[in-house]
């Protein structure tokens, strides 16, 4: 595939214009040969046939030979029989510059110049002596400051397009970088198209793990795996196809087909596949990866290139949720989610604003006496046109983009009015607020939960935080030293899905949290399966051991709810209860309490 990285400034104007100067230089000086020589004369028809096939010929040594044959036919000549010293300065003058056109940047123009002005130099006599001086000069001079320019020219011209060289290289795996890829995409949007009869399709490959690579063998052996790879890359044997390094570990492949392009990318993703599975070897080990592909042609994209990007991102994303390891085309069935993925992404910073964000409220219920007794603040969306979009679609995306920090102090404050509205109606009820990583990383949330008490006047045992243990094992000592200063307010903090990332127990110890929320996979089958039964068991009674308070989630059924009140848990949430609602539903279920005693299974829990 012939990449647009390589085009050069139109340089068929230039050339066109030197060659019709070199034909008239050539006619002219053939002219002058062919009619001033008397003897000579004949022997003068094949200069101008060996000069044009010099400059027309590509091979370096035919170049040579035949220009040695015409500059020696008239060295010969000049020796044999001089011709006039006006001669010299009116028709000869246009010699050098015939060889200036057929090696341009060389020094044959002068030392022809010099060796004509040395046969002649026999010759003159007497009167003759200051004209040959004046035109000896005057033809050095000028064949000297034409060599010279043209020298110069390209000198400047090679550096001019080893800099634009460069700065379309990557400079780490000396592939194509970003740059080379946008001018490509640019080109071929200007000739992609419904008849076009050459297709396009684009190849988003992305290293899978990297970071861990990166972390764990070093930056720089991290540098040695992308050189490999982007060297098994370009040794591929494939034609009409282009490679860039985009970023870090993303690299795309650029390919064009005029039959079946789809099949042709299937073709050269599987052999992509196949060719990065093997061993790389760095420095003092040897380590094998896997990366994910995804693709998308031009012709799905409407030959919108902006669209074909967006377009080849999700199905690469779709690949790496599918396991890693994969290839993933752009169909159909994604264009519906980019358009609302790219929507959400994009109204996101205005949700605030406008009003569009609300907080439902999930009852947590006392084991031992059926009391809603506290309330976990959720999230929710009002779209206008996607209707309630759940945290799980726009958390992500605004923890990405940061936006997660004003939504997050959005939080912390509804949910303190909305506790101490429910305090003021007499239901003295503890509300808990999800904060995510970024918060506890980027945002000093200290400060905004004290404006948030202080504000909404709420009384700071009302008020629980949860943390995940990702937060925590991402800063430990930074979460540590934050949850010891949030607790001086009188808030409590809690550990929410606790046993999904593996938490230190050394850091649990050190974590002063109040509540361990057992996370909902624990609960799902944890009476059907012996292994969960036990976990639960275990994590209810390491947290009582610890002086904590346990709650369970996701309680959807009386057997659940059973095994918990047998283990000793001591709160609950789930749809078993209530499904997250709105805060006048929440206000509903508080005035109708369900004050009764923990039902009885027909079915006996295990274990
Ligand atoms: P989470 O903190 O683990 O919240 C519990 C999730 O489980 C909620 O989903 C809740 O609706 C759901 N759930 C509760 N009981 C049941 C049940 O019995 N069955 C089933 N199937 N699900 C149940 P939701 O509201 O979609 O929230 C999802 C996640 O989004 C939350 O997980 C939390 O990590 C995040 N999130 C929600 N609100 C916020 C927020 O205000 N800030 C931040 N940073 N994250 C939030
Ligand atoms: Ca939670
Ligand atoms: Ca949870």
């Amino acid at each position: 595939m012939k990449s647009t990285t390589t085009a050069n400034n139109n340089p068929d104007q230039k050339h066109f214009l030197v060659t019709i100067l070199f034909l008239i230089a050539v006619s002219a000086v053939s002219y002058t040969l062919l009619t001033e020589h008397q003897t000579f004369a004949r022997y003068y028809f094949i200069y101008p046939l060996c000069m044009l096939a010099a400059y027309f010929m590509s091979n370096i040594w035919f170049k040579r030979v035949l220009s040695v044959t015409t500059f020696g036919l008239l060295l010969a000549g000049s020796y044999l029989e001089p011709l006039n010293i006006s001669v010299l300065s009116q028709a000869f003058i246009l010699v050098p510059l015939c060889y200036i056109a057929i090696f341009p940047g060389s020094l044959w123009p002068i030392f022809v110049a010099l060796s004509i002005l040395g046969i002649y130099v026999p010759h003159v006599a007497g009167a003759q002596v200051p004209e040959f001086v004046e035109a000896s000069i005057e033809f050095s001079a000028i064949a000297i400051f034409a060599t010279g320019g043209t020298f110069y020219k390209q000198k400047l011209g090679k550096q001019v397009e080893r800099y634009r060289k460069d700065s379309l290289t990557d400079f780490l795996t000396q592939v194509s970088n970003r740059k080379a890829f946008k001018q490509d995409l640019e080109s071929i949007a200007k000739i992609a198209g419904e008849t076009s009869k050459t297709k396009f399709a684009l190849l988003l490959l992305d290293l899978d793990d990297f970071k861990q690579i990166n972390d764990s063998l070093g930056h720089q052996q991290g540098d040695l795996l992308l050189i490999q790879f982007a060297k098994r890359l370009s040794n591929l044997d494939f034609n009409r196809i282009n490679i860039y390094r985009l970023s870090g570990d993303e690299f795309a492949v650029l390919l064009q087909d005029k039959y079946d392009v789809n099949f042709y990318s299937q073709q050269v993703a599987t052999y992509i596949l196949e060719a990065c599975q093997s061993a790389y070897h760095l420095d003092k080990r040897s380590y094998t990866m896997t990366i994910s592909v995804g693709i998308a042609s031009l012709d799905d994209a409407l030959y919108d290139t902006d669209i074909w990007c967006r377009n080849v991102d999700i199905a690469l994303k779709r690949a790496k949720q599918a396991g890693k390891n994969s290839i993933q085309w752009f169909d159909e069935n994604l264009i519906g989610e980019t358009v609302r993925s790219y929507q959400i992404e994009r109204e996101l910073s205005d949700a605030i604003e406008k009003g569009q964000l609300a907080l439902y409220y999930q009852p947590k219920v006392d084991i031992k006496t059926n009391l809603v007794h506290g309330a976990e603040a959720l999230i929710r969306w009002k779209h206008p046109d996607l209707g309630i979009i759940p945290p799980d679609e726009f958390v992500g995306v605004a923890e990405r983009s940061q936006q997660i920090i004003p939504i997050g102090r959005w939080v912390i404050e509804t949910a303190c009015q909305q506790a101490k509205a429910w305090d003021q109606l007499g239901h003295p009820i503890c509300v808990a607020v999800n904060v995510s990583t970024v918060q506890f990383l980027y945002d000093d949330i200290f400060h905004v939960v004290t404006k948030a008490l202080r504000d909404s006047q709420l009384n700071p045992q009302l008020l629980q935080l949860e943390i995940t243990e990702t937060t925590l094992m991402q800063q430990p000592q930074r979460v540590v030293d934050a949850c010891h200063d949030l607790r001086t307010l009188g808030i409590r903090v809690a550990i929410d899905d606790f046993g999904v990332a593996y938490s230190s127990l050394n850091y649990l110890k050190q974590l002063p949290i109040d509540v361990l929320k057992i996370d909902k996979s624990f609960i799902d089958e944890c009476c059907s399966n012996h292994n969960d039964h036990m976990l639960v068991r275990t994590i209810i009674q390491l947290g009582h051991n610890m002086g904590k308070v346990v709650t369970a989630e996701g309680v959807v059924n009386d057997e659940q709810l059973y095994l918990l009140a047998t283990e000793g848990c001591d709160e609950y949430q789930g749809y078993l209860y209530s499904r997250p609602v709105p805060p006048y539903e929440f206000m509903a279920l508080l005035s109708s309490r369900k004050d009764v005693a923990i039902p009885r299974p027909q079915v006996a829990a295990h274990g």
